[in-house]
């Protein structure tokens, strides 16, 4: 008996350590080879309520097909919104950042958290100090050369004003002008304002402010602005200079509903982006011109880098881009007038 049930358990051992050796519990089946997921990208824009900045954000959402899951957020003006979008998108595990700083000064605290997650950051639209940038290697900048804009816009002015002498209605040689002024301690809004100005100097052109005020890039403010400059100085006002499109458009139905732009009642407006409506009011001669802010492809080189970034390799790799020594990828402005629309309206499509 004890013999047998010594036989038993050795031929128990055997037979588990054979099943043991032979049909070892598979492994999970690895998941079949198929395409990698895109890679997750969070982007936030600092407003959605941004005429410009929507086209900016449908070129990255564009670029984005079928390369790229966004997790596109609306900072609504708010940094403080931002910082915790930023975390959530952390969170969700996005292997790359675009970020349209609300407040251009709150890029170290974005970069900080950047940092701790090891996740590669782009910055765009809104140029963050070249000591934040340089802060960490990866952090990267899209946007424009701002004074650009500002010279080129105040080349039109000039141009257009030496071109049409009855525009000094008080005949002084001078151009009394207002200003509408972009978000102060934007980089656009403050090159913009002193460039154009400086530009026109520049061109032999005297110069004589009337008001200068933030209309904050927003069209309604532009309206409400030069309704009030207009009460206060009618037709003393010979030129409206705008920091953007938006608030032209705004200055533009303000000095319509003040009888301008019929019979020989005119102003000039000029504006910074071409939007379509900036252009449209270009052709119709209701503003002279505009500088081309090339919203697609500021937006379709913020996602080409953030996508190479997402995927470990070079920004630039496969771009036509280059960075400058602040690390920026600066796409060039464009002035435009009637005689070039085409070039504004192709980069708008
Ligand atoms: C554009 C403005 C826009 C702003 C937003 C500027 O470059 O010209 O139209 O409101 O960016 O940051
Ligand atoms: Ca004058």
């Amino acid at each position: 008996m004890k013999k047998f049930l010594v036989l038993v358990l050795a031929l128990a051992m055997v037979l588990s350590l054979a099943a043991c050796g032979a049909k070892q519990p598979a492994e999970p089946a690895a998941p079949a080879e198929g395409p990698a997921a895109n890679p997750k990208i969070g982007v936030t824009i600092y407003k959605f309520d941004d005429n410009f900045m929507s086209f900016v954000r449908r070129a990255i959402e564009t670029g984005a097909k079928d390369k790229a899951d966004l997790v596109l957020n609306d900072s609504q003006n708010n940094q403080a919104t931002q910082n915790e979008q930023v975390d959530m998108m952390i969170s969700k595990g996005v292997k790359s950042l675009a970020i349209n700083l609300v407040d251009p000064q709150a890029a170290p605290t974005i970069i900080e958290k950047a940092k701790a997650a090891g996740l590669p950051v782009i910055f765009f639209n809104k140029e963050p100090d070249a000591s934040a940038l340089a802060s960490y290697d990866k952090a990267w900048y899209v946007g424009t050369t701002s004074s650009e804009s500002g010279v080129m816009q105040g080349k039109i002015v000039a141009d257009s004003w030496k071109a049409n002498p009855a525009w000094d209605k008080n005949k002084d040689g001078k151009i009394q002008y207002v200003l509408l002024k972009g978000e102060p301690g934007h980089p656009d809004a403050e090159a913009r304002t002193k460039f154009v100005i400086d530009e026109v100097k520049n061109a032999g052109i005297e110069v004589e402010e009337l008001e200068l005020q933030t209309g904050m890039w927003d069209s309604v403010k532009g309206k409400e602005l030069v309704d009030a400059w207009l009460a206060k100085h009618g037709d003393k006002i010979e030129y409206v200079i705008a920091n953007n499109d938006a608030m032209a458009l705004g200055a533009v139905s303000s000095l319509q509903a003040n009888g301008y732009f019929t019979g020989d009642k005119f102003m000039p407006v000029v504006g910074v982006d071409a939007i379509p409506d900036a252009l449209e009011q270009v052709k119709a001669g209701t503003m002279v011109g505009t500088v081309l802010n090339d919203a697609k492809n500021q937006g379709g080189a913020t996602l080409e880098l953030a996508l190479n970034a997402a995927n470990g390799k070079d920004p630039l790799e496969g771009t036509q881009w280059t960075l400058d020594d602040k690390k920026a990828v600066r796409v060039p402005y464009v002035g435009i007038t009637k005689d070039n629309l085409a070039v504004a309206e192709e980069a708008y499509k």
